[in-house]
């Protein structure tokens, strides 16, 4: 699976991948998706949004007996020049782990959905998360429809480009009703499991930290960088590099991460100065209030030179299910259970009412959303074998 995925979106130069929703590579991978699951005689069903599951028995019987299904998988798409763990291992790890119980003879008695969720990175509309934020209903599907890529193009351009219908797009409570657990394999993105003592290739998640992205604006007067002299200038670079110190320090003060990664600059030219310059600023932490305290330093900041910042999305702290993360680590061992700074469909099962957890595999260099990420095969294989534990733990019938 691993190899037929490797070419997919891969750029030539960077090594890195360029998989975004609704493009052609997007519809490479779903059809992958697709072929995986016919090679083991299962079925695929795409709801409202267009992610697709596949279950191995019937999650509407077993709704209507009690005893709703356990899911896992994650997404296939990826930032731009990422890696190629982020999401695609999570979906590898859900068919091969269904493929060890079913090599077992196992028998579950709750049906395993294996789900690959569209657009989760938010590389081309912006928005992290869409089709499980639409799915659960985080995200009206208005909002959804109207976001735009770099080109100008709408998502519901983009769905009708891709085949579908862009008024079919919408929340899906069916969808979500068959899902009573959900657990998300990841690869892990920092260093925590590399950095301890014993040998842990597997960890199991506690939490998601609250995040957001801010708009930071300065402004200028755009002119000659040549002829003007600097006292006369009203250079709105000054400002927001002002502004991108002010959030490192803050970061470092407050115990939080912060970047500043995107930057649009008009007029745009070497020997102009700037007359406005936008940042995004992304802003995390473990505590909320400390997130909060870094972007009211940076706020200040930015009004002192007469800019402005905006709040473009923020998510607060996101527990996964505790009951279920103990359950978990105990079933594995007495693996350890660690929080994240990154994002994930999880995070939005979770505060839907899902009850949720993730699994991370240990990640060497801790890098991500980069084409160094890496995990060993080793330590993916144990990934596979820690989900097919769980799966059997939570689906019942025979444990292997
Ligand atoms: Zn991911």
């Amino acid at each position: 699976m691993w190899r037929d995925l490797e070419p997919i979106g891969r750029d030539g130069g960077s090594g890195g991948y360029r998989r975004f929703a609704w493009t052609r590579e997007d519809a490479t991978l779903r059809e992958w998706f697709v072929a995986e699951a016919e090679r083991r005689g299962l079925d695929v069903t795409t709801d409202r949004v267009g992610n697709q599951w596949v279950w191995w028995g019937d999650p509407d019987a077993a709704l209507a007996a009690g005893r709703p299904g356990v899911v896992t998988g994650s997404h296939l798409d990826s930032v731009p020049d990422g890696g190629a763990f982020d999401g695609p291992l999570g979906v590898v790890s859900a068919f091969a782990a269904l493929d060890t119980l079913r090599d077992k003879g196992f028998e579950p008695d709750r049906p395993i959905g294996i789900v690959n969720f569209v657009d989760e990175e938010g590389a081309r509309f912006g928005v992290a998360c869409a089709g499980s934020r639409v799915l659960t209903g985080a995200m009206t599907a208005d909002r959804a429809r109207s976001l735009t890529d770099a080109d100008g193009v709408s998502m519901a351009e983009a769905l009708g480009a891709a085949g579908r219908d862009p008024a079919e797009l919408g929340p899906d409570a069916e969808t979500v009703r068959r899902v009573g657990t959900f657990v998300e394999l990841h690869v892990e993105q920092g260093r925590h499991l590399s950095t301890l003592d014993e040998d842990v290739p597997v960890a199991v998640g506690s939490d998601i930290w609250p995040h957001g992205r801010w708009r930071l604006r300065t402004l200028g007067e755009a002119n000659h960088a040549g002829t003007t002299r600097l006292e006369d200038r009203e250079d709105a670079m000054l400002g927001f590099a002002a502004a991108v110190i002010a959030a490192r320090r803050a970061a470092e003060t407050h115990g939080c991460v912060a970047t500043v990664g995107k930057v649009a600059v008009t007029p745009g030219g070497v020997n102009a100065i700037p007359s406005e310059v936008t940042g995004w600023l992304d802003a995390r932490g473990a505590d909320e209030a400390a997130v909060r305290r870094v972007v009211a330093d940076v706020t200040e900041v930015v009004e002192e030179f007469g800019g402005l910042v905006v709040e473009d999305s923020w998510t607060g702290s996101t527990p996964f299910d505790p009951g279920l993360a103990r359950r978990l680590a105990t079933r594995l061992g007495g693996i350890p259970v660690i929080g994240t700074g990154a994002g994930h469909d999880a995070g939005i099962l979770a505060n839907a009412g899902v009850p949720t957890a993730m699994l991370f595999v240990r990640n060497p260099t801790g890098i991500s959303h980069s084409p160094e990420e890496f995990a060993t095969s080793e330590d993916c294989l144990a990934g596979v074998d820690a989900l097919a534990t769980v799966l059997a733990d939570l689906a019942g019938g025979d444990a292997t």
